[in-house]
């Protein structure tokens, strides 16, 4: 671990509050709205995992359901977990919308044992798709696992909270070490190494983002909610119209849908479990329940046991993919 804490981009980090400055000059930053969906549009769902974090401490991910020796309690009898890293697929309409990316920066996904990983590309191409026609890409948080994918995308608008970015520059910027680290779990800057930043930073600087302050609607049935600090500064949650009803997708505020279902904290970093549980919440009322909340790290996605992802299928690399929803006229892509 030691030789990543090296890993510093010090020029990038300077430059990092001007061009916070720059893309609020240069971005809207619009106000709320509400939902709207006069013409009823319903959407596509597809779900493919990047890699699966393999053998993680079952208490490292949800604290309640620690493995405790002799235990008879189920919810303390599994000793690890393994974590699937979700993107959602979303198409309707005039759109192609990913929500989280992935990642694939092989240095990064080999120390945090991620694997099973495969290319955005080849994951789309299975359900023929083409990451060219991507409209739109929203992030749940900037973390290297759900960011790192964005240059993929090369004619998508990025969207990310205003909060976001600023937790970003507050982090990298602090003094102390121990709280600006970027290679490591669970401190304020842990996930945002440079080549994370400059995914993300990338497209604001090419004028492709949307920096967003709050709640937006970013097409028909489709919009936007801010979680901030259920996992990170600036979380957001994405709310899809579809044919078996609203479906809520949280990224990391939502890590875990089982989590969701017995109201336990899941996957903190700088989370105030108050606002992850206000983020579960907000899923109850847009959704009606916590069967269409979309869960980024589920470790029942891709079986039954998570029901919204049952129809699944193994892709590239051993990799997991599942066909939640399809619009009215829209045909199987499942392989
Ligand atoms: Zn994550």
């Amino acid at each position: 671990m030691q030789r990543w804490r090296v890993v510093r981009f010090p020029r990038l980090i300077r430059i990092l509050p001007i061009l916070g400055l720059l893309s609020l000059a240069s971005v809207p930053v619009v106000p709320a709205a509400p939902v709207a969906n006069a013409q009823g549009t319903q959407y596509s769902v597809w779900l493919v995992e990047s890699c699966t974090f393999k053998d993680v401490p079952a208490g490292g991910f949800m604290p309640d359901r620690a493995f405790v020796p002799g235990s008879t309690k189920p919810e303390n009898s599994q000793v690890f977990f393994q974590l699937p890293v979700n993107i959602g697929i979303i198409k309707g309409g005039n759109e192609l919308v990913m929500y989280d990316t992935g990642w694939k920066q092989q240095q990064y996904i080999q120390l945090n044992n991620c694997v099973n990983w495969a290319p955005i590309r080849e994951q789309m191409a299975v359900i023929d798709l083409k990451p060219e026609d991507v409209t739109k890409v929203v992030i749940g948080h900037g973390h290297w696992d759900h960011a790192g994918q964005i240059d993929e995308f090369p004619n998508a608008m990025l969207y990310v909270q205003k909060a976001e970015l600023d937790g970003i520059q507050w982090a990298l910027n602090y003094p102390n070490p121990k709280i600006s680290e970027t290679v490591c779990g669970r401190r304020p800057a842990c996930g945002y190494p440079p080549e994370i930043v400059d995914q993300i930073y990338g497209k604001i600087l090419a004028n492709k983002a949307v920096i967003v302050d709050g709640e937006m609607e970013i097409a028909p049935g489709m919009k936007i909610w801010p979680a901030h600090r259920a996992h990170t500064a600036g979380s957001q949650l994405l709310e899809v119209a579809t044919a078996r009803g609203p479906l809520l997708f949280g990224s990391d505020a939502y890590s875990s849908w089982e989590g969701i279902r017995d109201w336990m904290a899941a996957n903190i970093q700088q989370t105030d479990t108050v606002q992850q549980f206000l983020a579960y919440e907000r899923c109850y009322k847009v959704t009606g329940g916590y069967e269409n909340c979309v869960a980024a790290h589920e470790p029942l996605s891709y079986t039954e046991g998570y029901p919204l992802t049952a129809n699944s299928w193994t892709g590239p690399n051993g990799s997991r993919g599942a066909e939640v929803t399809l619009a009215p006229g829209e045909p199987s892509r499942r392989p």
